[in-house]
């Protein structure tokens, strides 16, 4: 695949870094991220890898722009409230970028769907903002080989970790199970800076291109966490994947997917 002068262009200021080069762009092109929620975190993940040139994004929500959305979910505008959010999304992806090719879904993720979802991507972002989700990702990720990118954002603090099966500790290694109903905010109840999502989703996209083009080491074993009030990065060493972890270790006791009660959880936003 040779570049036109257009592309040469566009991804000029990639190109032109000794670690991506004509090879990485070509990466990144060839490659498929699966964006999961389209929301404060998925938005500018999907604004990056949109721009970044890779060549399909799959961006999975059921839901339709809110107003109370666009504080934080910067793929959306004004005039797309009440659009579906896939839809909106997928508008200003190929806005930015016409070599995208952007696959939606307007659906939530359950065990009924994620397997064919994620099958045939390769690198899934957690993009979502509640536990049964993420815990069903990591472990549909885990069984399928996937690797993906958890985070979390709440108030003034983020964090972020990146999994790849067979290489580092899944999600569950250290979240063992989703906390009770309730024992946790949502962003609805407790509020998020909207530019917390910008930091940590933007830091999810670097991952999947970090993941497509080879470069760099990911933030495997390590939880990164961020305070915005004080300006704090940290990077927490975690435990070696497996050990007693009921999906990935050598005799998972989970070998099914588990749809957790969604009841007490916000689901929405
Ligand atoms: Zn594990």
């Amino acid at each position: 695949m040779a570049f036109s002068n257009e592309q040469l262009e566009r991804y000029s200021r990639h190109i032109i870094l000794k670690e991506i080069g004509v090879k990485g762009q070509k990466k990144l092109l060839n490659s498929s991220v699966l964006i999961i929620g389209a929301g404060g975190l998925g938005a500018p993940a999907a604004l990056y890898l949109a721009a970044a040139g890779v060549g399909k994004i799959g961006i999975v929500d059921a839901d339709n722009v809110d107003l109370s959305n666009l504080q934080r979910q910067v793929i959306h505008t004004t005039d797309d409230i009440g659009k579906p959010k896939v839809e909106s999304a997928a508008e200003t992806m190929k806005a930015i970028n016409p070599d995208v090719e952007v696959v939606t879904y307007k659906d939530y993720v359950s065990s009924y769907n994620i397997m064919e979802l994620i099958k045939d991507y390769d690198f899934i972002i957690d993009g979502t903002d509640n536990f049964p989700a993420k815990f069903l990702i990591n472990d549909a990720c885990v069984m399928a080989k996937k690797p993906f990118s958890h985070a979390g954002i709440i108030r003034f603090k983020g964090q972020l970790m990146t999994v790849v099966p067979g290489e580092g500790p899944c999600y569950r290694c250290v979240f063992k199970s989703p906390p009770p109903p309730d024992a946790v905010p949502t962003c609805k109840q407790a509020g998020v800076i909207g530019a917390m999502g910008g930091v940590i989703g933007s830091l999810q996209a670097m991952e999947a291109i970090k993941y497509i083009t080879g470069v760099g080491e990911l933030l495997v074993g390590q939880l990164l966490t961020y305070d915005a009030l004080k300006m704090e990065f940290h990077k927490i060493k975690l435990p070696p994947r497996g050990c007693g972890c009921a999906v990935c270790s050598k005799d998972p006791t989970i070998t099914k997917l588990i749809d957790y009660a969604q009841a007490a959880c916000e689901f929405k936003k």
